[in-house]
């Protein structure tokens, strides 16, 4: 009898350190990346993001680390990590973008938000221009609500999405080359035609302009969402800003 009650205790122990490791180990790492010293739509963007991701790293188990030091790209640190976020920066040194690099060719994620993926014939970094897929063209001015092209919905990123619907407000990106035009790109979320002209001091006028897109050479996932504090607030595509962060970090 004795022995089965100590049986019992052993057992119970057992559950509850597993219970607890369970809790402490996360299911993945992420390094989110953003700056205070940019324009404050930017960094209003980057509060907003930083406080979703925190809440829902606490619900869906997985680590959210955030920094404004980009030194932090380097090999020893990203080698704690599976998942970089940049938040509306990008690297602007050799030695942080050759640590970047490295870490994506060797199987790492990155998900990047509106500036992000910003870069013209000044960024001077033709690893990015290729692993994107697409170099700045033109934006509407000032930001608005669109209504937006889902492209896909079997995708891990999309699946919750309807097939349009109306995004709010942002700054929208047009891309020259197009990345729909690349063989590696998959877009997942397009600019509805139906917006243009959009904008009233800065006109996007025309042109098939995606918004959210994947190199599938990498596990990567690009969104042009990321201006000024409304962007968080449509709860239907946050639920695509959930389901990338997740699909990156399970890959
Ligand atoms: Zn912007």
């Amino acid at each position: 009898m004795k022995n089965t009650f100590q049986k019992v205790i052993v057992a119970l122990a057992l559950m509850a350190l597993s219970i607890t490791s369970f809790a402490q180990s996360p299911k993945f790492k992420v390094l989110a990346l953003y700056t205070t010293t940019v324009e404050t739509d930017h960094v209003d963007f980057a509060k907003e993001a930083i406080k979703f991701y925190t809440k829902l790293a606490a619900e869906r188990g997985f680590a959210f680390d955030t920094t404004t030091d980009w030194d932090k790209l380097n090999d020893e640190n990203l080698a704690k990590y599976q998942v970089v976020m940049w938040i509306n920066e990008f690297p602007h040194n050799e030695p942080e973008r050759r640590a970047f690099e490295k870490f994506m060719t060797n199987g790492g994620a990155w998900i990047g938000f509106h500036v992000s993926g910003y870069n013209d014939k000044y960024t001077k970094w033709p690893w990015f221009v290729d692993f994107l897929g697409a170099t700045f063209y033109n934006n509407n001015w000032p930001p608005l609500p669109a209504k937006l092209i889902v492209d896909d919905n079997t995708h891990p990123a999309t699946k919750r999405l309807p097939k349009t619907y109306v995004a709010p407000i942002n700054e929208w990106y047009g891309w020259k080359p197009n990345p729909r035009d690349n063989k590696d790109i998959k877009v997942l979320v397009t600019l509805d035609p139906a917006n243009y002209p959009l904008g009233k001091k800065n006109l996007i006028k025309s042109g098939d302009i995606p918004v959210v897109w994947t190199n599938t050479k990498y596990k990567m996932i690009y969104l042009n969402m990321g201006h000024g504090d409304k962007v968080m607030t449509s709860n239907l595509q946050n639920q695509m800003f959930e389901d990338a962060l997740m699909w990156l970090g399970s890959k």
